[in-house]
């Protein structure tokens, strides 16, 4: 039997969320999460999108990852798709720091999750959990290829005058500080899908990609490679988020440190999780914030044009470094539904050809339309503006599927 499906796995801390994906046709079998890993009272939500059947819930102890990816396994059996399925190609893991190895995906053996976990350093967050979430898929189908998929590698690309910043270099290199940037796997499908739009291969064009979820970031892409990005070491640089302030002068935390008392511990918590949107408002919410603003809120009002302000020096920024663009491209949560926030970002860039048309910017798209590309910048305009919704597990599943079937080798099992 042709091994055809994926699973995709985003393991976090105390969450691991999936999607089982067809790659003949690209559709979706089964989706779910499981979240509360080692709390008493877990929950695990699946829904078997193959049969059209009702979402399932299962509150109950999974003491770790591997108790929640059996349950996950069982709940992917009892549809007929469980990780012994012989149709089953490759697990690809979402693994969001790769340094500057992982500039592809990768097949996972011994020596990949040794540098995986060698860069626990920068990314102490997320590498661990993502390792925990490949390691015990390991032990669940040991003959089942394992695909790590990186949030950094889309980015390794970006030129040293752009990645490096100005300090020390021996410093600097000594604890591997420099730009990485994230949301990689989006920035890569978004360009390329909007190259395809444009009816042009992702060579010819030259794309500035908005990826403004609740994290948020921007990229400059060449000819389908990044030249630069607004995430750097970690993702809290760069553009306004729901909870993270994006850039600040670094001297801020000196200041926080000794003048105010506040422990590095608290600086961290304070910039990543009581900044951005949420800081300036409250909320993080742009349907919210926007509600807010068209009811005069002051408070709202100002935490949306900070937002914008700082968007549109990205995208003045990304201008100059490419020189020529051809497309401004608008993903993620708020990129894909927020009118309001496209036509602030670009309001005023006339002159380096943005444009948005009202009508095609405000037309709401229900159902499955809203899943797909479109232009909204007017007819003839010299820059396209483009809404991309983004769709970062196709994307790993792709990329997953391309290394298994290329490696030649026929998927054991
Ligand atoms: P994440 O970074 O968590 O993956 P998403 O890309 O799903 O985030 O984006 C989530 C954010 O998208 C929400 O916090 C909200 O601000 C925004 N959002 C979602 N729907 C809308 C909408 N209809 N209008 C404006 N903003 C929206």
């Amino acid at each position: 039997m042709t091994a055809t499906r994926v699973l995709v796995l985003n393991s976090g801390s105390s969450s691991v969320k999936y999607q089982l994906l067809e790659m003949t046709d690209g559709s979706r079998l089964a989706a779910g999460l499981v979240e509360r890993i080692g709390e008493r009272q877990s929950r695990l939500l699946h829904t078997p999108l193959a049969s059209g059947g009702e979402r399932r819930e299962r509150v109950e102890e999974f003491a770790d990852h591997e108790a929640a990816l059996r349950a996950v396994s069982g709940e992917l059996d009892a549809d007929g798709f469980g990780l012994g399925s012989p149709q089953l190609a490759a697990i690809g893991h979402r693994v969001v720091h790769g340094g500057q190895t992982f500039t592809r995906p990768t097949l996972v053996d011994d020596a990949v999750l040794a540098e995986i976990e060698r860069l626990i350093p920068v990314a102490p967050l997320h590498n661990p959990a993502n390792l925990t979430g490949i390691t015990t898929a390991r032990t669940l189908n040991p003959h089942l290829p394992q695909v790590a998929v990186f949030d950094t590698s889309f980015h390794t690309t970006i030129p040293e005058h752009a990645a490096r910043y100005a300090i020390d270099t021996a410093t600097a290199d000594e604890h591997r500080v420099r730009r990485y940037g994230f949301h990689g796997t989006s920035h890569a499908y978004v360009s390329r899908k909007a190259a395809e739009l444009l009816g042009k291969d992702p060579s010819e064009i030259n794309a500035i990609v908005l990826h403004l979820g609740n994290g948020a970031s921007a990229s400059a892409v060449r000819g389908g490679r990044c030249v630069d990005t607004s995430m750097g070491m970690t993702p809290l640089e760069g553009l306004v988020m729901g909870t993270r302030s994006g850039d600040v002068d670094p001297a801020v935390v000196f200041h926080l440190v000794r003048v105010a008392g506040v422990s590095v511990d608290g600086v961290d918590e304070l910039l990543n999780k009581r900044s951005g949107l949420v800081g300036l408002c409250g909320d993080n919410d742009m349907r919210e914030i926007t509600r807010r603003v068209g009811e005069g809120d002051e408070a709202a009002r100002l935490a949306f044009d900070i937002y914008i302000h700082r968007l549109k020096k990205y995208i003045g920024a990304y201008c100059a470094v490419l020189g020529h663009v051809h497309a401004v491209v608008f993903t993620a949560g708020v990129g894909e539904n927020s009118a309001p926030v496209r036509r602030a970002a670009l309001a005023g860039l006339e002159e380096l050809g943005l444009l948005v048309d009202e009508e095609r910017n405000d037309a709401e798209r229900e159902g499955p339309a809203a899943r797909e590309a479109r232009i909204i910048s007017p007819e003839g305009a010299r820059v396209a503006v483009a809404v991309v919704p983004t769709d970062e597990e196709l994307e790993i599943a792709e990329q997953t599927y391309a290394l298994v079937s290329d490696a030649g080798s026929p998927v054991r099992h």
